[in-house]
């Protein structure tokens, strides 16, 4: 059984703080057999005037992980990536980022619209039906402009908001933007972007990984094979949370294999039984 963590973050994030040695040993004590650390980097985070590294020291990170790796060569497999927030709004900020760096692995996120706050603090208690849908249009445009600015190899958390707007109101209706979504799909499958299954709303009321398995099954009718996985987990504790459970829901939806990312090169792996 080969269990990867896809999505994590470490110390060098602005909003985590375990340090490399605690989620190595939590991945090992959790069965995985390999973790790709994906720190934050959102340009559009960083103050006028400040450096980049003001906010992510992806040289720091780089560090850390390869000693990481080195530690733990031959019991758990660690490789060295990012989680990109909205590079569409800061294209020249994040492209000099990904050119600077050899990554394994990248993961192009959206945690807001532009000029808006991340969907984290979005009042959506306060809003009526039409606002709502709005705002979830507006997401899913967002998600296409950032797919059209490209240099990511998967989209993470795709309705990310209905992990946060879920018990204020406005239950996940994926029906409602099911045009958007596939035309979604159309494009990371015409262009071998690989689509993330983010655990993280497990841990949540809503109780479910993004994107929602219907979703899921729409991608999968329609060719999508490439899957990455992750727990988002902001601490060490929280490294393989929901991992298995991805596979039997993956392996229930018809999927049989899942994708790693080596040197920015897909591989795919058999999921768990
Ligand atoms: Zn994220
Ligand atoms: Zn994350």
């Amino acid at each position: 059984m080969y269990l990867c963590d896809a999505h994590l973050h470490s110390e060098f994030s602005y909003d985590a703080d375990s340090k490399l040695s605690d989620i190595c040993g939590s991945a090992t004590a959790a069965g995985l057999s390999e973790v790709c650390v994906t720190d934050h980097f959102d340009a559009n985070l960083i103050g006028p005037g400040d450096p980049p590294e003001s906010h992510f020291d992806a040289d720091a990170a780089e560090k850390a992980i390869k000693a990481a790796a080195a530690e733990y060569a031959g019991r758990l497999t660690v490789t060295y990536g990012i989680e990109l927030g909205e590079p569409h709004e800061l294209p020249d900020c994040s492209r000099a980022m990904l050119a600077a760096h050899d990554f394994d692995f990248i993961i192009g996120s959206l945690h807001n619209a532009p000029g808006d706050p991340d969907y984290y603090v979005v009042p959506f208690d306060r809003m009526d039906d039409e606002e709502y849908k709005k705002t979830m249009d507006r997401y899913f445009e967002q998600n296409m402009a950032m797919l059209e600015f490209g240099g990511f190899h998967t989209l993470g958390h795709l309705g990310y908001p209905w992990r946060l707007s879920e018990g204020k109101g406005h239950p996940a209706d994926p029906e409602r933007h099911r045009a958007a979504i596939e035309e979604i799909f159309r494009f990371l499958i015409k262009n071998g972007v690989a689509l993330e299954v983010n655990t993280s709303g497990l841990r949540r009321e809503i109780n479910t990984v993004h994107p929602l398995p219907v979703m899921l099954e729409w991608y999968r009718a329609m060719g999508g094979r490439l899957i990455t996985i992750g727990s988002d987990a902001h601490s060490a504790g929280d490294v393989g949370a929901g991992v298995r459970e991805t596979h039997r829901l993956l392996r229930k939806l018809g999927f049989t294999e899942f994708t790693v990312f080596r040197a920015g090169k897909p591989e795919q792996k058999k999921l768990a039984q």
